[in-house]
Protein backbone atom coordinates (compact mmCIF):
# COMPACT_ATOMS: atom_id res chain seq x y z
CA UNK A 1 0.00 0.00 0.00
CA UNK A 2 1.83 3.09 -1.30
CA UNK A 3 0.10 5.07 1.44
CA UNK A 4 1.67 3.66 3.88
CA UNK A 5 5.03 4.12 2.59
CA UNK A 6 5.11 7.84 3.13
CA UNK A 7 4.60 10.49 5.24
CA UNK A 8 3.33 13.18 2.89
CA UNK A 9 0.09 14.35 4.79
CA UNK A 10 -1.15 15.31 0.93
CA UNK A 11 -0.91 11.09 0.11
CA UNK A 12 -2.46 9.70 3.27
CA UNK A 13 -4.97 12.66 3.28
CA UNK A 14 -6.45 11.09 -0.51
CA UNK A 15 -5.62 7.43 0.74
CA UNK A 16 -7.77 8.34 3.97
CA UNK A 17 -10.61 9.70 1.48
CA UNK A 18 -10.28 7.12 -0.95
CA UNK A 19 -10.74 4.58 1.66
CA UNK A 20 -13.37 5.76 3.25
CA UNK A 21 -16.21 3.41 1.24
CA UNK A 22 -13.66 1.55 -0.85
CA UNK A 23 -11.52 -1.23 -0.58
CA UNK A 24 -7.87 -1.10 -0.79
CA UNK A 25 -7.58 -3.31 -3.66
CA UNK A 26 -9.81 -1.02 -5.62
CA UNK A 27 -8.13 1.97 -4.21
CA UNK A 28 -4.55 0.93 -5.01
CA UNK A 29 -4.00 1.37 -8.57
CA UNK A 30 -6.60 4.59 -8.47
CA UNK A 31 -4.70 6.40 -5.92
CA UNK A 32 -1.60 5.49 -8.30
CA UNK A 33 -2.73 7.68 -10.92
CA UNK A 34 -4.24 9.78 -8.80
CA UNK A 35 -0.91 11.12 -7.31
CA UNK A 36 0.82 10.72 -10.60
CA UNK A 37 -1.56 13.04 -12.36
CA UNK A 38 -2.00 15.52 -8.76
CA UNK A 39 1.32 14.68 -7.31
CA UNK A 40 0.76 17.64 -4.13
CA UNK A 41 -1.67 19.92 -2.99
CA UNK A 42 -1.24 22.88 -5.56
CA UNK A 43 -1.92 20.54 -8.83
CA UNK A 44 -5.37 19.75 -6.76
CA UNK A 45 -5.97 23.04 -6.06
CA UNK A 46 -5.14 24.28 -9.61
CA UNK A 47 -6.71 21.55 -11.97
CA UNK A 48 -10.32 21.77 -13.75
CA UNK A 49 -12.97 19.98 -11.40
CA UNK A 50 -13.72 17.88 -14.83
CA UNK A 51 -10.11 16.63 -14.65
CA UNK A 52 -10.30 15.88 -11.25
CA UNK A 53 -13.97 13.47 -11.46
CA UNK A 54 -12.29 12.14 -14.82
CA UNK A 55 -9.54 10.47 -12.32
CA UNK A 56 -12.37 9.68 -10.01
CA UNK A 57 -14.83 8.41 -12.60
CA UNK A 58 -15.14 4.67 -11.29
CA UNK A 59 -14.37 4.63 -7.69
CA UNK A 60 -17.97 6.02 -7.33
CA UNK A 61 -19.05 8.09 -4.36
CA UNK A 62 -18.12 11.31 -6.28
CA UNK A 63 -19.08 14.12 -3.77
CA UNK A 64 -15.40 12.95 -2.11
CA UNK A 65 -13.77 13.93 -4.79
CA UNK A 66 -15.44 17.21 -5.28
CA UNK A 67 -14.72 17.51 -1.37
CA UNK A 68 -11.16 16.89 -1.99
CA UNK A 69 -10.72 19.18 -4.69
CA UNK A 70 -12.61 21.73 -3.03
CA UNK A 71 -10.27 21.16 0.46
CA UNK A 72 -7.53 21.70 -1.83
CA UNK A 73 -8.14 25.23 -2.25
CA UNK A 74 -8.79 25.80 0.99
CA UNK A 75 -5.26 24.38 2.02
CA UNK A 76 -3.93 26.25 -0.42
CA UNK A 77 -5.65 29.89 0.06
CA UNK A 78 -5.94 29.19 4.05
CA UNK A 79 -2.94 27.28 4.72
CA UNK A 80 -0.23 28.13 2.47
CA UNK A 81 -0.29 24.98 0.38
CA UNK A 82 0.50 22.99 3.71
CA UNK A 83 -2.37 20.07 4.66
CA UNK A 84 -2.73 21.03 8.48
CA UNK A 85 -2.06 19.00 11.51
CA UNK A 86 -4.28 19.08 14.01
CA UNK A 87 -7.38 17.27 14.29
CA UNK A 88 -9.16 20.90 14.76
CA UNK A 89 -8.05 22.30 11.71
CA UNK A 90 -8.59 19.26 9.41
CA UNK A 91 -12.42 19.06 10.54
CA UNK A 92 -12.85 22.09 8.49
CA UNK A 93 -11.82 21.16 5.74
CA UNK A 94 -14.88 19.87 2.76
CA UNK A 95 -15.20 16.05 3.18
CA UNK A 96 -12.97 15.39 6.32
CA UNK A 97 -14.97 13.82 9.40
CA UNK A 98 -13.50 12.95 12.95
CA UNK A 99 -12.35 9.65 11.94
CA UNK A 100 -10.34 10.92 8.74
CA UNK A 101 -9.18 13.70 10.74
CA UNK A 102 -7.84 11.39 13.48
CA UNK A 103 -6.50 9.18 11.11
CA UNK A 104 -4.42 11.98 9.27
CA UNK A 105 -3.10 13.51 12.25
CA UNK A 106 -1.92 10.84 13.41
CA UNK A 107 -0.40 8.48 10.83
CA UNK A 108 0.89 11.82 9.25
CA UNK A 109 1.62 13.94 12.00
CA UNK A 110 2.30 11.36 14.66
CA UNK A 111 -0.25 13.20 16.52
CA UNK A 112 -2.14 11.15 19.55
CA UNK A 113 -5.08 11.16 18.30
CA UNK A 114 -7.53 8.23 18.07
CA UNK A 115 -8.97 6.77 15.10
CA UNK A 116 -12.48 5.26 14.74
CA UNK A 117 -12.93 3.77 10.72
CA UNK A 118 -14.64 0.50 10.29
CA UNK A 119 -11.89 -1.21 10.82
CA UNK A 120 -10.36 0.60 13.99
CA UNK A 121 -14.39 0.42 15.19
CA UNK A 122 -14.98 -3.33 14.69
CA UNK A 123 -11.65 -4.20 17.05
CA UNK A 124 -12.80 -1.40 19.88
CA UNK A 125 -15.92 -3.03 19.66
CA UNK A 126 -14.75 -6.17 20.34
CA UNK A 127 -11.86 -5.10 22.39
CA UNK A 128 -13.91 -3.67 24.84
CA UNK A 129 -17.22 -5.86 24.00
CA UNK A 130 -19.00 -2.92 23.28
CA UNK A 131 -22.49 -4.10 21.94
CA UNK A 132 -25.16 -2.05 20.27
CA UNK A 133 -25.66 -0.11 16.71
CA UNK A 134 -22.20 1.28 15.94
CA UNK A 135 -23.86 3.94 14.49
CA UNK A 136 -25.91 5.38 17.75
CA UNK A 137 -24.29 8.43 19.35
CA UNK A 138 -24.06 6.64 22.44
CA UNK A 139 -22.46 3.76 20.99
CA UNK A 140 -20.18 5.82 19.18
CA UNK A 141 -19.05 7.94 21.98
CA UNK A 142 -17.75 4.72 24.20
CA UNK A 143 -16.17 3.46 20.86
CA UNK A 144 -14.16 6.94 20.82
CA UNK A 145 -13.57 6.46 24.41
CA UNK A 146 -12.40 3.09 23.67
CA UNK A 147 -9.78 3.87 21.11
CA UNK A 148 -8.35 6.71 23.11
CA UNK A 149 -7.46 4.99 25.44
CA UNK A 150 -5.04 2.58 23.12
CA UNK A 151 -3.24 5.38 22.07
CA UNK A 152 0.10 4.64 23.31
CA UNK A 153 1.65 8.39 24.57
CA UNK A 154 3.76 9.15 21.63
CA UNK A 155 3.13 6.86 19.02
CA UNK A 156 0.34 7.91 17.48
CA UNK A 157 1.39 7.19 14.29
CA UNK A 158 2.02 3.51 15.16
CA UNK A 159 -1.01 2.66 17.18
CA UNK A 160 -3.44 4.00 14.27
CA UNK A 161 -1.57 2.01 12.01
CA UNK A 162 -1.81 -0.81 14.47
CA UNK A 163 -5.38 -0.54 14.73
CA UNK A 164 -6.45 -0.19 11.56
CA UNK A 165 -4.41 -2.56 10.12
CA UNK A 166 -5.56 -5.26 12.73
CA UNK A 167 -9.14 -5.25 11.55
CA UNK A 168 -8.04 -5.08 8.39
CA UNK A 169 -6.12 -8.29 8.02
CA UNK A 170 -6.94 -10.22 11.44
CA UNK A 171 -10.08 -8.82 13.10
CA UNK A 172 -12.34 -9.45 10.04
CA UNK A 173 -16.03 -8.76 10.54
CA UNK A 174 -16.89 -12.39 10.00
CA UNK A 175 -14.24 -15.42 11.06
CA UNK A 176 -11.69 -13.24 12.96
CA UNK A 177 -8.78 -14.65 12.94
CA UNK A 178 -8.22 -14.47 17.04
CA UNK A 179 -6.00 -17.73 16.94
CA UNK A 180 -3.00 -15.39 14.97
CA UNK A 181 -4.31 -12.50 17.07
CA UNK A 182 -1.68 -10.27 19.40
CA UNK A 183 -3.76 -8.73 21.34
CA UNK A 184 -6.19 -12.02 22.29
CA UNK A 185 -5.46 -12.00 25.89
CA UNK A 186 -6.51 -8.19 25.73
CA UNK A 187 -9.66 -9.13 24.62
CA UNK A 188 -13.02 -9.16 26.34
CA UNK A 189 -15.03 -10.59 23.19
CA UNK A 190 -12.52 -13.66 22.59
CA UNK A 191 -12.63 -14.04 26.67
CA UNK A 192 -16.34 -14.18 26.39
CA UNK A 193 -16.75 -16.31 23.45
CA UNK A 194 -18.57 -13.77 21.47
CA UNK A 195 -16.33 -12.17 18.74
CA UNK A 196 -18.99 -13.33 16.04
CA UNK A 197 -22.36 -11.19 17.80
CA UNK A 198 -19.67 -7.93 18.33
CA UNK A 199 -20.26 -5.76 17.12
CA UNK A 200 -24.11 -6.47 15.50
CA UNK A 201 -24.51 -7.05 12.09
CA UNK A 202 -26.64 -4.45 10.21
CA UNK A 203 -30.27 -6.09 9.33
CA UNK A 204 -30.19 -6.66 5.31
CA UNK A 205 -33.36 -3.93 4.01
CA UNK A 206 -34.33 -5.22 0.36
CA UNK A 207 -32.51 -3.21 -2.31
CA UNK A 208 -34.61 -1.18 -4.17
CA UNK A 209 -34.60 -1.19 -7.94
CA UNK A 210 -35.34 1.44 -9.93
CA UNK A 211 -35.94 1.54 -14.50
CA UNK A 212 -34.43 4.84 -15.20
CA UNK A 213 -34.84 5.83 -19.22
CA UNK A 214 -31.62 7.39 -20.97
CA UNK A 215 -32.42 9.74 -24.17
CA UNK A 216 -29.64 9.42 -26.39
CA UNK A 217 -29.10 12.27 -28.78
CA UNK A 218 -26.80 11.25 -31.96
CA UNK A 219 -25.14 13.37 -34.99
CA UNK A 220 -23.91 11.62 -38.10
CA UNK A 221 -20.60 11.42 -37.41
CA UNK A 222 -21.42 9.37 -34.70
CA UNK A 223 -20.96 11.83 -31.60
CA UNK A 224 -23.19 11.08 -28.68
CA UNK A 225 -24.73 14.00 -26.39
CA UNK A 226 -23.90 14.16 -23.05
CA UNK A 227 -25.27 16.67 -20.41
CA UNK A 228 -23.41 17.46 -17.10
CA UNK A 229 -25.33 16.61 -13.74
CA UNK A 230 -25.89 19.15 -11.20
CA UNK A 231 -22.97 19.45 -8.59
CA UNK A 232 -24.95 17.83 -6.02
CA UNK A 233 -26.03 14.17 -5.20
CA UNK A 234 -24.28 10.82 -5.70
CA UNK A 235 -23.18 11.24 -9.81
CA UNK A 236 -23.27 14.70 -9.29
CA UNK A 237 -20.89 16.97 -11.62
CA UNK A 238 -20.62 13.48 -13.88
CA UNK A 239 -21.59 13.46 -17.79
CA UNK A 240 -24.36 11.17 -19.02
CA UNK A 241 -27.34 11.00 -21.00
CA UNK A 242 -30.44 13.42 -20.33
CA UNK A 243 -32.34 11.16 -17.78
CA UNK A 244 -35.14 10.69 -15.58
CA UNK A 245 -36.36 8.09 -13.41
CA UNK A 246 -39.36 6.29 -14.19
CA UNK A 247 -42.79 7.06 -12.46
CA UNK A 248 -44.89 4.55 -11.10
CA UNK A 249 -47.39 3.91 -13.89
CA UNK A 250 -45.65 5.78 -16.35
CA UNK A 251 -43.88 4.02 -19.65
CA UNK A 252 -40.49 4.18 -20.57
CA UNK A 253 -41.32 5.91 -23.62
CA UNK A 254 -43.13 8.79 -21.47
CA UNK A 255 -40.36 8.76 -19.18
CA UNK A 256 -37.81 9.20 -22.15
CA UNK A 257 -39.97 12.17 -23.44
CA UNK A 258 -40.44 13.84 -19.74
CA UNK A 259 -36.30 13.58 -19.35
CA UNK A 260 -36.06 15.48 -22.63
CA UNK A 261 -38.53 18.15 -21.75
CA UNK A 262 -37.04 18.22 -18.39
CA UNK A 263 -33.06 18.62 -19.59
CA UNK A 264 -32.90 19.65 -22.75
CA UNK A 265 -34.78 22.51 -24.38
CA UNK A 266 -35.40 20.74 -27.63
CA UNK A 267 -38.66 18.95 -29.18
CA UNK A 268 -37.35 15.58 -29.53
CA UNK A 269 -39.07 11.96 -31.16
CA UNK A 270 -38.28 8.99 -30.13
CA UNK A 271 -36.31 6.37 -32.99
CA UNK A 272 -35.80 3.35 -30.90
CA UNK A 273 -34.80 1.68 -28.14
CA UNK A 274 -30.97 0.68 -28.04
CA UNK A 275 -31.03 -2.04 -25.54
CA UNK A 276 -30.80 -1.81 -21.31
CA UNK A 277 -27.94 -2.00 -19.30
CA UNK A 278 -27.81 -2.90 -15.16
CA UNK A 279 -26.30 -1.57 -12.66
CA UNK A 280 -26.21 -1.69 -8.61
CA UNK A 281 -25.05 1.37 -6.55
CA UNK A 282 -24.56 0.94 -2.81
CA UNK A 283 -28.16 1.46 -1.70
CA UNK A 284 -30.49 0.27 -4.90
CA UNK A 285 -30.04 -1.14 -8.52
CA UNK A 286 -31.10 0.53 -11.81
CA UNK A 287 -31.75 -0.83 -14.93
CA UNK A 288 -31.01 1.82 -17.57
CA UNK A 289 -32.81 2.21 -20.51
CA UNK A 290 -31.40 3.77 -23.56
CA UNK A 291 -33.57 5.69 -25.99
CA UNK A 292 -31.99 6.88 -29.24
CA UNK A 293 -33.88 10.60 -29.99
CA UNK A 294 -33.69 12.96 -32.38
CA UNK A 295 -34.20 16.50 -32.20
CA UNK A 296 -37.24 17.65 -34.16
CA UNK A 297 -37.16 21.50 -33.95
CA UNK A 298 -33.75 22.05 -35.72
CA UNK A 299 -29.90 21.35 -34.34
CA UNK A 300 -28.99 19.71 -31.06
CA UNK A 301 -28.35 22.16 -27.80
CA UNK A 302 -25.11 23.17 -27.77
CA UNK A 303 -23.03 25.30 -24.74
CA UNK A 304 -22.02 25.26 -21.34
CA UNK A 305 -23.21 21.42 -19.22
CA UNK A 306 -23.46 20.13 -22.97
CA UNK A 307 -20.97 17.66 -24.64
CA UNK A 308 -20.66 15.58 -27.69
CA UNK A 309 -18.38 12.50 -27.48
CA UNK A 310 -16.85 10.99 -29.98
CA UNK A 311 -17.35 7.86 -31.13
CA UNK A 312 -14.94 5.01 -29.59
CA UNK A 313 -13.31 7.41 -27.52
CA UNK A 314 -13.47 7.75 -23.69
CA UNK A 315 -12.86 11.86 -24.03
CA UNK A 316 -12.09 13.83 -21.53
CA UNK A 317 -15.72 13.30 -19.66
CA UNK A 318 -16.42 11.73 -16.10
CA UNK A 319 -19.12 9.44 -17.03
CA UNK A 320 -21.08 6.93 -14.57
CA UNK A 321 -20.55 3.29 -15.29
CA UNK A 322 -23.78 2.71 -16.45
CA UNK A 323 -24.06 5.49 -19.15
CA UNK A 324 -20.32 4.22 -19.85
CA UNK A 325 -21.93 1.01 -20.52
CA UNK A 326 -25.23 2.56 -22.57
CA UNK A 327 -22.38 4.42 -24.60
CA UNK A 328 -20.17 0.93 -25.26
CA UNK A 329 -23.47 -0.61 -26.56
CA UNK A 330 -24.57 1.66 -29.01
CA UNK A 331 -21.02 2.73 -30.16
CA UNK A 332 -20.90 -0.94 -31.03
CA UNK A 333 -23.49 -0.41 -33.72
CA UNK A 334 -20.99 2.09 -35.18
CA UNK A 335 -23.26 4.74 -36.57
CA UNK A 336 -25.47 3.19 -39.01
FE1 LIG B 1 -10.47 -9.43 17.04
FE2 LIG B 1 -10.22 -11.95 17.86
FE3 LIG B 1 -8.18 -10.24 18.10
FE4 LIG B 1 -10.34 -9.98 19.62
S1 LIG B 1 -8.90 -11.70 19.63
S2 LIG B 1 -9.28 -8.35 18.56
S3 LIG B 1 -11.97 -10.62 18.24
S4 LIG B 1 -9.11 -10.99 16.17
Amino acid sequence: MAWRETRDPYRIWVSEIMLQQTRVETVAPYFERFIDRFPDVRSLAGARLDGVMKAWEGLGYYSRARNLHRAARVVVERHGGKVPGTVEELLTLPGVGRSTAGAIAAIAFGADEPVLDANARRVVARLFSVGGDPNIASVQKILWEGSARLVARGKGRETALAVMDLGAIVCLPRAPRCGECPVRPFCATFRDGTQEEIPPRASRKPVPHHDVVAAMFRRPDGSLLLARRPPEGLLGGLWAFPSAKRAAGESLEAAVRRAVREKLPVPAAIQRKVGAVSHAYSHYRITLHGYLCEATGGACPEGVGVGWIRAGRGGRYAIPRADRKLLELIQKEGTS
